[in-house]
């Protein structure tokens, strides 16, 4: 059972050889690292410890890292969390909904205060979310294998 930093290590490895082989093929890999850190910084398998286990990636949320706690506090450790489809599509469904909460206070801040801010969203943002989310998942399928889960373990889905 490697611990957060071994994790950590061993994605940054298996990213970095990523992006030396899309490179030399000619591909831009910028949005696939963004996944990539993502998956291995903010939101990991092992946020289902929050609230109980201080880990990496709630560190690394900084004040925000309280958010994950509703998440520690209902799936169990190695559960749900640990499976390869499952699991990134609830810590996404999760992460998106902190995020829509988040920019719906501020919209309401800035309302409220009489702030005008354009926020443009780049033309090209839906384009990349397959290269993201490739990045993401690399990130999060290393996790669970170093954890020692099998994607022939169907129960693991
Ligand atoms: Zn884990």
């Amino acid at each position: 059972m490697p611990n957060g930093p071994v994790h950590t290590a061993a994605n940054l490895g298996a990213l970095a050889g990523a992006y030396l082989l899309g490179t030399a093929a000619g591909a831009d890999m910028t949005s696939f690292m963004v996944g990539g850190a993502l998956g291995t910084f903010l939101i990991t398998p092992d946020l289902d410890l929050s609230g109980k286990v201080r880990t990496n990636a709630e560190k690394n949320w900084g004040l925000l890292g309280g958010l994950w706690y509703p998440l520690g506090y209902f799936v169990k450790h190695r559960g749900i969390t640990h499976t390869f489809l499952r699991g990134p599509t609830l810590l996404l469904i999760y992460f998106s909904s902190i995020l829509l909460i988040l920019c719906a206070a501020v919209y309401w801040v800035m309302v409220n205060s009489g702030i005008h801010w354009n926020i443009e969203i780049p033309p090209n943002a839906l384009t990349q979310f397959p290269s993201v989310l490739g990045g993401y998942l690399l990130a999060y399928w290393l996790h669970l294998w170093m954890d020692g889960y099998s994607m022939k373990d169907h129960k693991r889905w």
